[in-house]
């Protein structure tokens, strides 16, 4: 049988895969393929995915974000879900998760897998409820049936819901939320029917030997996550992580990446106890978070209150980021929710690379920053997280040609525009006319006055748009 990823960086080798994500990163290959070996990165990359562009995920790598997609009952079409996968990697997802519980699963998911340059992810169990009607009617011999067939079409990496144990459950008596991971309530509901162990945790090691034959890649997850602050870090969430923390190393010995999930919901205060405490529970395995949502009062803004969560999770060392989109708690959401929560979640992560000191992460922002005072707008929405965004926000109100290179936009209008007064500034003190600013521009007097553009909110003007000014580069390098 050929080697996982892990098994071949245990055994020295560098391997195509780990050839690419170095590549991409821009680290050495050795160092890859010693964070690999370690179990402290990974990269999901089933031997089936003939279209995957592999990625790596770990603490030493750029942090990644994902983008859950999948249909439900209410909404199914094969059309529909690819459109959607395509919204989520145009939009920057390094992985995506097809979570779909409506009609027609399998079309989908082996559709989404022929079609992604990204890993893909799925969580089995809800493909295995889908078929035995009932959560109580889940047997191991399905789980495992439908666990081997996902790993056959090429999915990277899937999450296992083989933490929550029986003694777990009545934890959560005291919760405000209960349990609110659909896999845990589901496991939850089987072992309180039957009165017996979760049946994934009893499978466990034959589930890495499916995992092992693909190289698929676990997703241990957190059924016991905290569904509100009030839940958060309590005696249940963290009876779990230590069952994880067991079965990562379960996983490992067979040969078998995994990662670990993450909580949820948690106040900003304990937010590094928890990527800390999985840390050192899970030995390194990548941590792989879901927000945290940081307050529980913004329905229809969770794409935020989460994404604040999930940069504080980067900044401690969380590996990659699952996206939440302002329709969390309210809706499935749509093509312009998975923009907006990409967005927020790309903002996110790359906060935290840069605040971490990611070799070359801040390299952007100087780019920007560069083409933003120079007033290069192409260049400035080239750059853009969002370019299309950046592009058409500017362009409501300046739309024409001529204003991609004006010095000014209609955020603080030609007058009170502070670059541009500062970079005037520059070249008067260049030339010795202007011996002190401080502070203050006569605007009677200064170049503003006499480009005169037009007033803020239109397009027209009078002024001379062909008139030179002196470029950033231009000035004195000591001014
Ligand atoms: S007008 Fe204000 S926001 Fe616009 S470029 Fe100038 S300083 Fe920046």
């Amino acid at each position: 049988m050929a080697r996982t990823q892990l098994e071949a960086a245990r055994d020295g080798e560098t391997t195509p895969e780990i050839e690419r994500v170095a590549d991409r990163e821009n680290r050495d290959r050795e160092f890859v393929r010693e964070r690999v070996a370690a179990g402290e990165a990974v990269i999901p990359a089933n031997r089936n995915h003939g279209t995957l562009d592999p990625m790596i995920i770990g603490a030493d790598f750029a942090t990644k974000v994902n983008a859950n997609i999948g249909n439900s009952e209410e909404t199914s079409d094969l059309e529909g879900e690819l459109e959607k996968l395509h919204v989520a990697v145009h939009h920057g997802a390094d992985t995506v998760m097809d979570l779909g519980t409506g009609s027609d699963l399998d079309r989908i998911r082996e559709a989404n897998v022929a079609h992604s340059p990204v890993p893909v992810g799925t969580v089995p169990l809800y493909e295995a409820v889908k078929r035995a009607g009932d959560p109580e009617d889940l047997t191991t011999d399905l789980l495992l049936s439908v666990i081997e067939k996902q790993a056959e079409q090429g999915v990277d990496y899937m999450t296992i819901h083989a933490g929550i144990l029986l003694e777990h459950l009545a934890l959560t008596e005291g919760r405000k939320t209960g349990i609110v991971s659909r896999g845990g309530s589901i496991m939850a509901a089987w072992m309180e029917a039957h009165g017996e162990q979760n049946p994934l945790f009893q499978v466990f090691e034959e589930i890495c030997g499916i995992f092992r034959e693909y190289d698929v890649t676990f997703s241990l997850g957190d059924s016991l996550r905290p569904g509100c602050l009030a839940d958060a870090c309590d005696e249940a969430q963290y009876a779990e992580l230590d069952t994880l923390g067991a079965l990562t190393q379960v996983a490992r010995e067979h040969g078998v990446q995994v990662m670990v999930e993450g909580p949820g919901h948690v106040p900003m205060d304990r937010i590094a106890e928890n990527v800390e405490r999985q840390r050192e529970v899970c030995d390194g395995a990548p941590f792989y978070v879901l927000g945290p949502l940081v307050t529980d009062v913004a329905p229809g803004y969770d794409h935020v209150t989460s994404a604040i969560g999930a940069a504080i999770a980067a900044r401690e060392g969380a590996a990659m980021l699952c996206y939440v989109t302002p329709k969390e708690h309210l809706g499935l959401p749509d093509r312009e929710d998975v923009r907006e929560g990409l967005a927020a979640y790309r903002i996110a992560a790359h906060a935290g690379d840069v605040g971490n000191g990611l070799p070359g992460a801040r390299d952007w922002d100087d780019a920007l920053s560069e083409a933003r005072y120079a007033f290069d707008w192409s260049e400035q929405f080239e750059l853009s997280l969002d370019p299309e965004r950046a592009r058409s926000y500017h362009d409501q109100t300046l739309p024409g040609d001529n204003y991609r290179e004006a010095r000014f936009c209609s955020m603080c209008g030609v007058e009170f525009c502070s670059m541009r007064i500062d970079q005037d500034a520059r070249a008067e003190r260049e030339e010795g006319e202007l011996e002190e600013l401080n502070g203050e521009t006569d605007l009677a007097e200064s170049s503003a006055a006499e480009v005169n553009l037009p007033p803020v909110g239109t397009h027209e003007t009078g002024g001379d748009l062909d008139r030179e000014y002196p470029r950033p580069e231009e000035l004195s390098a000591d001014d």
